[in-house]
């Protein structure tokens, strides 16, 4: 058994209607720890752990982390994420809960991670967030079970972080011979590593991120993210901030889900009506995130 469970696919009535063509939704937010992450990370745990691995080490503070704690208490694995001092709370709290020890190192995500370069001993497997094949070919079940409810779209909307997402999509639609669908790549405006790297023709760093959207905050995507756009049919756009948090409430509203400005991103897309003009069915990947707040989300909304 996988640590990933199979996730509902709904037809949106409220999104179809407004959308004027039926929006079907993956709900990824459903998974025990509320995001797709468990797909990628949940398949790499698992390979480590049959391969002897003795300890996990993740440098997370987002959806990648809780992922690595939540397959590590499954797996019976200890579980050590390193963290900067600016994550939140609520997310050491979510970390806890999964029985992970919590190490709080450095004021970015970069020097946490250097840091948890220097724990791997013998036996450990560091987990990486989205740059690593084994995440990808997890991440790539969710479209499986999408051709499995026989529900070929003619578009898919999904947001992008470091391309994980998108690498593993890419590879679920390849490997159901869906090489003519479509992927939307959204990213909030402020956190546009894609979007830069395609314009460029080659990844580049981004001098900082200034997205609410934190789990899209990868500063540089993985190569094989921009290397996919060249062997499939990907189309980059961008959201504002505003937009990505309207479209969580309206997820909210509507369907009675809480997820992350990350998430509303993808979300905000249909409201852009050019984007989906041209397509039927419309998937969106709702991939959730555990760590925001309503009041968060009220808070940011209200600042922007
Ligand atoms: C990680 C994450 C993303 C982005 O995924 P990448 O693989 O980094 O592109 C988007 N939304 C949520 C909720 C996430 O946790």
């Amino acid at each position: 058994m996988p640590l990933h469970i199979p996730t509902p696919l709904i037809e949106s009535r409220p999104l179809s209607l407004s959308a004027g063509r039926p929006v079907w939704l993956k709900l990824e937010a459903l998974q025990p720890c509320g995001s797709f992450k468990l797909r990628g990370v949940g398949h790499a745990c698992e390979t480590h752990h049959a391969r002897g691995a003795l300890h996990f080490v993740s440098s997370s503070g987002g959806n990648a982390g809780l992922a690595v704690a939540y397959a590590g208490r499954k797996l019976g694995v200890p579980v050590t994420v390193v963290v900067p001092e600016t994550t939140t709370e609520r997310a050491k709290e979510l970390l806890r809960l999964e029985d992970a020890s919590v190490v709080v190192r450095g004021s970015s995500w970069q020097e946490a991670n250097e840091h948890a370069q220097t724990l791997l001993g013998a036996g450990d497997a560091f987990i990486h967030p989205f740059d690593d094949p084994l995440l990808w070919t997890g991440h790539a079940s969710m479209i499986d079970e999408v051709a499995q409810a026989g529900c070929k779209p003619d578009a898919v909307v999904l947001s992008v972080g470091g391309g994980g997402l998108l690498r593993g999509v890419v590879e679920g639609l390849q490997r159901n011979g869906w090489q003519d669908v479509p992927v939307m790549a959204v990213e909030t405006a402020g956190a546009a590593s894609l979007h830069a790297a395609m314009a460029a023709g080659r990844t580049v760093e981004l001098p900082g991120i200034t997205s609410v959207a934190t789990s899209l905050g990868a500063k540089r995507v993985a190569e094989q993210a921009l290397a996919c756009t060249r062997q499939h049919p990907v189309v980059s756009h961008l959201v504002s901030d505003r937009e990505a948090l309207d479209a969580c409430e309206r997820l909210l509203r509507d369907h009675r889900l809480l997820v992350e400005p990350a998430c509303g991103a993808a979300l905000a897309l249909l409201e852009h009506p050019e984007a989906v003009a041209a397509f039927g069915n419309v998937l969106v990947i709702v991939c959730g995130g555990a760590t925001a707040t309503l009041e968060q989300i009220r808070a940011w909304r209200e600042a922007c």
